[in-house]
């Protein structure tokens, strides 16, 4: 039976439509001096020798921002940072939580969107399908970036949205009690999805992300039927696709550049979808979903 054609992209934001090769190294020293600056007193050296052990212990170690491993510890710059200061913090036997550094180095330090991002959107929308940048990080942020990047461009405005703040990290169920919004129906889909996958690293890969499954609901104007006509494009495959793809939609995984390559097991993982997922190393792979 052919698929649906594909009527709506959800995209990822951090890594999938901007270049983090271009910012990284600014960021982790912005990082650095926003520790500092929060009176930890860490030095150059202690910050690089903290990254260095995450990055050993990456993918099999899981990103632990909400209490349980969400996406491998060194899939990008802001996961990392944030695993480099919390092993500084054990390493220390420092109980204090880690103050939000993140926000301001990530401002400061803004991703360049891909060179691709604005052609490969204007391609999509003219194959008649709209998108959902869906995302851990801040709506007001991503809308901000994105209205720059369509500043000349108002045909495309109303066909590209945000759903962000998605908190795609939380393993969990569903917010309860549940405010009436959610049909049964919807909620049965959660409800059947497997704890997690197993066996492709030791520890196991959560699919039960509530908050996240909440917001593509929301990016589907709370219509999950519509999952059979949507593709996911994402960079992480365990924290952007692994869940959507479970779920029924089609997948696509954007290759991580150097520093931050894409894992053996993610592929694995990818090439386990079949038919319904690919990958590609530009945005513009997006496009052969429409051929
Ligand atoms: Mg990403």
């Amino acid at each position: 039976m052919p698929a649906d054609p594909v009527t709506q992209v959800v995209l990822d934001f951090d890594g999938t439509c901007t270049q983090i090769p271009a910012i990284y190294e600014r960021y982790l020293e912005l990082f650095l001096k926003g520790f500092n600056e929060a009176g930890f007193n860490v030095s150059a050296e202690e910050w690089l020798e903290a990254q260095e052990i995450v990055r050993a212990h990456s993918p099999e170690e899981g990103w632990m921002v909400a209490g349980s491993p969400a996406a491998p510890v060194a899939a990008d710059p802001y996961i990392m940072a944030n695993e480099a200061a919390q092993l500084i913090l054990r390493q220390r036997r420092d109980t204090r939580p880690l103050p939000n550094i993140n926000a301001s180095a990530y401002a400061a330090a803004a991703a360049p969107w891909r060179d691709d991002a604005l052609d490969t959107f204007s391609a999509i929308v003219t194959h008649g399908a709209r998108i959902i940048i869906v995302s851990n990080s801040s709506s007001a942020f991503i809308s901000g970036r994105l209205s720059l990047l369509l500043e000349t461009r108002t045909d495309l405005q109303d066909k590209i949205t945000v759903q962000s703040d998605a908190g795609k990290f939380r393993i969990c169920e569903l917010s309860w009690p549940d405010s009436g919004t959610i049909s049964a129906q919807d909620a049965a889909r959660f409800t059947a999805l497997p704890v997690a996958y197993q066996g492709l690293l030791k520890r196991p890969l959560y699919l039960r992300r509530g908050a996240y499954f909440e917001a593509i609901r929301r990016a589907l104007a709370d219509d999950l039927s519509a999952l059979s006509g949507t593709l996911f494009c994402g960079d992480i495959f365990e924290m952007d696709l692994a869940m959507p793809f479970a779920l029924g939609a089609r997948v696509h995984l954007l290759d991580r550049a150097e520093p931050f390559s894409t894992y053996d097991y993610e592929r694995c993982a990818l090439a386990a979808c079949g038919s319904r997922g690919r990958n590609s190393t530009e945005l513009h792979g997006l496009l052969e979903w429409f051929k």
